[in-house]
């Protein structure tokens, strides 16, 4: 279980990290906003902690920039200004919840295990992107309505490109996630493995789904 901790004052994370290290979570740090939205988008968490007074980029403008990346990591609200128009705002934007500073400890993770616990439920669900339809729990895919049969791999691959649409997927973040290691010199695997998706989900569809983003990956975009 990964989280990822936003948040400027040192004490402050690595407290969090202590503790949220000693209840068995592993833990990344970011110290600014900026820096918070390049690891979320490189690495993959199960939930993240973000703090909303933050130097480069606050949390709330920090939330906004995953969500309109299309990355849907639960995210809880970590600010000392406990006023409504805050927690609106966090929420608006895309935030699942929200702990006013100084909270309990046991709090913060009894509020990280459930949606941890909430985004894994989630993770059951169908999910759709254009005409195609991956249904998780079967290792389903649809495309217009009709199923296309994938291997293992192909579908985890599928599955990854639909759990983050619209976003550049390097090479390293495909061999991570998917293949579950790094890759050095053998990155022309994942080149296949693409080829041999992009044959079944567009080959024989006018609107291609697969994209090379040359020098830098694929992704999973209707143009
Ligand atoms: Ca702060």
């Amino acid at each position: 279980m990964r989280i990822l901790v936003v948040e400027d004052e040192k004490k402050v994370s690595s407290f969090i990290q202590r503790g949220l290290e000693e209840e068995g979570f592993t833990v990344e740090v970011a110290f600014d906003g900026e820096e918070g939205v390049k690891k979320a988008e490189s690495q993959t968490f199960e939930l993240i902690l973000m703090d909303v007074m933050l130097p480069k980029m606050d949390g709330l403008a920090a939330i906004k920039s995953l969500r309109e990346k299309g990355i849907q990591v639960p995210v809880l609200c970590l600010t000392a200004r406990d006023s409504i128009d805050d927690k609106v705002a966090g929420f608006d934007i895309g935030a699942d919840d929200y702990l006013a500073k100084p909270f309990a400890f046991v709090e913060l993770v009894a509020r990280c295990r459930a949606l941890i616990r909430r985004g894994s439920n989630d993770r059951g669900a169908e999910i759709s992107f254009a005409d195609v339809k991956l249904d998780p729990v079967a290792h389903k895919v649809w495309r217009a309505g009709e199923e296309i049969v994938l291997t293992s791999k192909e579908y985890a691959l599928m599955e990854y490109f639909m759990r983050n649409p619209n976003r550049v997927l390097t090479r390293q973040m495909i061999a991570e996630n998917v293949w579950d290691y790094t890759f050095d010199s053998f990155t022309n695997i994942i080149d296949v493995y693409v080829n041999y998706l992009r044959n079944k989900i567009d080959q024989k569809f006018d609107k291609k789904l697969i994209h090379t983003v040359r020098g830098a990956g694929y992704a999973l975009k209707e143009s």
